[in-house]
């Protein structure tokens, strides 16, 4: 008997770590305590003691800044920290606070000890982000009223808040806005292990039987990313079903991620398409990413993104100033004879 399986509609690639459509409910997902947040544990940490410390002083936190490519858990831990304090939680982004007066309002309707939590705060605009640093420095805004010579500047003072906020690229944030961060936490990819015990556990919470070797198959292939592992597990389900009574075993995640064109690294066509093209056509680099990304018919900012963080931590790809180099290791993997020395691209 032949089964067809259906693929994903979403025109995102399966390994996106940003989240799609088709994430489903991932707030159910989401650890509500530090002590539920897997791995991460430098970070997490400093985070306990500067949390402590924010509850014996009985303040607020300091400003938090959390950093790292997308999917990593910075919302998340956002929503953690709200919770370890016992305060609420107002959720933005950059790009949606698009006038002073959309960042005045968030402000002025937060209660004192609340996290106002900012996504890709690195795409605020100029002159919204120029209000942020009275409200985060000094706890005030300075409004505006009335037009022309008549116009007034009101000081308006603001509850005591904690701003966090996230951002996939740290470089790009302006100086004085990271300079108003007092804590600031780096968030890595994470081992297999880890993102087996995140598997392991969102399963148990969707109410899916597991075995461990098909959490860990799941886990090797999800690019150190939960969101892509818990997608990974939603796709593995419906193949669990058809083929082993529905419990993921290691032979479901193999299917299921070989139909999805994922090989046993977590690379795919594009991965694979990139690193293939810096060999043939570029005699394995250096080349500069516009021009792979031309070459392979993607964007730059994706490849940048989604796909070389992950083949950086795998050693497949290195970043040289005059371009990017495949390494040895990844002709081994593609299965292409490796001939002669690379240019160190220096
Ligand atoms: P980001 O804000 O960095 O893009 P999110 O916080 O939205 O990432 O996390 C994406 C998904 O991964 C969420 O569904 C969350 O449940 C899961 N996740 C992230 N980090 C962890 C973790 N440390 N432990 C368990 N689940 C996690």
């Amino acid at each position: 008997m032949s089964i067809e399986f259906s693929q994903e509609l979403d025109t995102a690639p399966i390994i996106s770590p940003r989240q799609m459509a088709t994430d489903g409910a991932e707030v159910g997902l989401r650890p509500k305590l530090l002590s539920d947040y897997t791995g991460q544990e430098k970070a997490k940490a400093n985070l306990s003691v500067y949390l402590e410390a924010a509850r014996r002083r009985n303040e607020p936190l300091d400003h938090t800044l959390l950093y790292g490519p997308p999917g990593l858990g910075k919302t998340t831990l956002a929503g953690i920290i709200a919770n370890e304090m016992g305060v609420g939680i107002r959720v933005t982004s950059g790009p949606a606070i698009e006038k002073p007066g959309d960042l005045a309002a968030l402000l002025t309707n937060l209660n004192p000890g609340d996290i106002l939590f900012i996504d890709e705060i690195h795409r605020l605009n100029r002159v919204v982000e120029e209000i942020l640093y009275p409200a985060m420095e000094d706890f005030a805004i300075d409004i505006i009223v009335g037009k022309g010579p008549s116009a007034n500047s009101i000081r308006l003072d603001l509850p005591k808040f904690t701003l966090v906020g996230a951002t996939t690229r740290a470089g790009q944030l302006s100086a004085p806005l990271r300079d108003r961060f007092g804590v600031s936490l780096r968030l890595e990819l994470y081992s297999p292990e880890e993102l087996s015990k995140i598997v392991t556990r969102s399963a148990t919470i969707l109410g899916m039987e597991i075995d461990p070797k098909g959490a860990y198959e799941i886990a090797s292939r999800s690019r150190g990313t939960p969101r892509i592992a818990n997608r990974f597990l939603r796709r593995v389900r419906d193949f669990a079903q058809v083929c082993c009574d529905g419990v993921i075993t290691k032979e479901a995640a193999d299917m299921a991620l070989q139909r999805l064109d994922v090989d046993h690294l977590g690379l795919d066509a594009i991965d694979r398409r990139m690193l293939t093209a810096i060999i043939r056509h570029y005699n394995g680099g250096p080349v500069g990413l516009e021009t792979l990304a031309a070459t392979i018919g993607e964007e730059a900012v994706t490849l940048e993104d989604v796909y070389e963080p992950y083949l950086m931590q795998l050693g497949f790809l290195t970043r040289t100033p005059r371009g990017r180099c495949v390494t040895v290791s990844a002709y081994d993997h593609l299965g292409i004879p490796y001939q002669g020395q690379l240019s160190l691209g220096l």
